[in-house]
């Protein structure tokens, strides 16, 4: 059951974290994202991550070079004529989306070829079924930063293959992440904890509860969470968490998951968190500052 080559959809920054790390495990790593600047963009800051671990002394020129010699930019998706042993897909949370990527990898990838998702919280039976083999679909939910983040959620559904689900995990391994095995229920057993945490936090910074910082510090040194709620929803994103809020307030049919009206506000006027430069944070220059004209 070697792994060999993996195709990675979408160079957001999701799909950028993954290529890299699995370019790291020394598997030929392919990358399309339907932006051209986009994908060109994810490959160079990729190539500067390595680089800079060069100057901090984290990994060796002999690293990057090897690492490099494994990445490769994919401009169509037709292009992907070689075998390839597993297709990650992390574009945007969008279940149609999704659904019609797998419906193009049934047709251009072999049987044999393992698709995989990294939905945060949508149905994998829905993208599964999507497909003439959904036995080889599976969740792959990694986190961000996925270079530095070890876990690695692998979400199975009714009609999966146990071989679909070793295969995964040994994926798991070699890119050295710990694997957990869930049921496929909305949000799993990480997103569905996570952004009802990040959303009650806004609520209470919306009451005025708290500074912030300070609705950050409980978490931080009151539970032990290395990161507060809201430091962590800018660097997910914000659009993401209320994408993932929506689809557990329909799917589970409960109001508490309704993204708080904060939330829903930031979204709409793009300010959505630490990769453009404002969220709950002013993140301009890269820094992390309050804000207190939302
Ligand atoms: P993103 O917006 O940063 O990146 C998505 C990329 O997909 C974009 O570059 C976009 O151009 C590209 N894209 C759109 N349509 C495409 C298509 N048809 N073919 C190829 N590329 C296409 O999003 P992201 O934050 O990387 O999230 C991607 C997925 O990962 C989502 O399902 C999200 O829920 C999940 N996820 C996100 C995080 C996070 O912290 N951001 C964590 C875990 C899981």
């Amino acid at each position: 059951m070697g792994i060999q080559s993996v195709a990675v959809i979408g160079a957001g920054t999701m799909g950028s974290g993954i290529a890299q790390v699995c370019a790291q495990t020394g598997w030929k790593t392919w990358i399309f994202d339907v932006n051209r600047s986009v994908l060109e963009k994810s490959y160079s800051s990729i190539q500067d991550y390595w680089m800079k671990g060069v100057d901090l002394q984290k990994n060796t020129i002999e690293d990057m070079n090897s690492w490099n010699s494994k990445l490769h930019q994919l401009y169509e998706l037709d292009d992907l004529m070689e075998s390839i042993d597993l297709v990650i897909e992390a574009v945007p949370e969008n279940l149609e989306l999704k659904r019609n990527i797998f419906q193009k990898l049934d047709q251009i990838t072999d049987k044999g070829t393992i698709l995989a998702t990294n939905t945060s919280g949508l149905s994998i039976s829905k993208i599964a079924n999507s497909t003439k083999f959904p036995n080889r679909v599976i969740g792959m939910h990694f986190f961000n930063p996925v270079p530095l983040m070890s876990l690695l959620e692998l979400v199975k559904h009714p009609k999966i293959d146990q071989h679909t689900i070793e295969f995964a995990t040994l994926v798991g391994r070699e890119m050295g992440k710990k694997t957990i095995l869930v049921s496929d229920t909305p949000g799993f057993a990480t997103s569905r904890l996570g952004v009802v945490l990040g959303n009650e936090a806004i609520r209470m910074l919306d009451e005025g509860v708290a500074s912030a910082e300070d609705i950050d510090y409980a978490m931080r040194l009151g539970y032990n969470h290395p990161m507060g709620p809201l430091e962590l929803s800018d660097l997910v994103g914000l659009d993401v968490r209320r994408d993932i809020l929506n689809s557990l307030e329909a799917e589970l049919d409960d109001q508490r998951y309704r993204p708080h009206s904060l939330l829903d506000k930031l979204v709409e006027r793009g300010e959505i968190g630490k990769k453009v430069g404002k969220g709950i944070y002013d993140w301009t220059d890269g820094e992390k500052r309050e804000r207190r004209d939302f």
